[in-house]
C-alpha cells in the first residue's frame, strides 16, 4: 500500500539536496562523477520539480501532493541506497 505523507510545507521552491540519486536512477548521461548535472541551466523541464509541476501536473494535483510524491521518491531512493551499502 502506497502511503503519502503531507508533512512537508509548501515553500516557493522544491528543496533538492543535490544527492543525484534520481539522476543516477535513470542512468542519465548528463550526471557528472561528482553528482552534478552538466546541463543544469538547460536541463529538461521534467528534471525541475517546480517547473515540471507548472507544465505537466498543476491541473492534476495540488502542489502539496506533488511535493509529497517527489519527497517520497527521494526518501525511497536514499533508503534503497542504504540497503545496498549494508549488503
Ligand atoms: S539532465 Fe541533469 S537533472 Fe536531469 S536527470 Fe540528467 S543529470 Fe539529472
Amino acid at each position: 500500500m502506497f502511503t503519502l505523507s503531507l508533512k512537508y510545507d509548501i515553500v516557493d521552491k522544491f528543496k533538492c539536496d543535490g544527492c543525484g540519486l534520481c539522476c543516477k536512477n535513470i542512468n542519465c548521461k548528463h550526471l557528472t562523477e561528482d553528482n552534478k548535472c552538466s546541463i543544469y541551466e538547460i536541463r529538461p523541464d521534467i528534471c525541475n520539480v517546480d517547473k515540471g509541476y507548472e507544465m505537466f501536473f498543476k491541473d492534476k494535483m495540488s502542489k502539496q501532493v506533488w511535493y509529497a510524491i517527489n519527497y517520497k521518491a527521494c526518501d525511497d531512493l536514499k533508503a534503497s541506497k542504504k540497503q545496498e551499502e549494508n549488503k
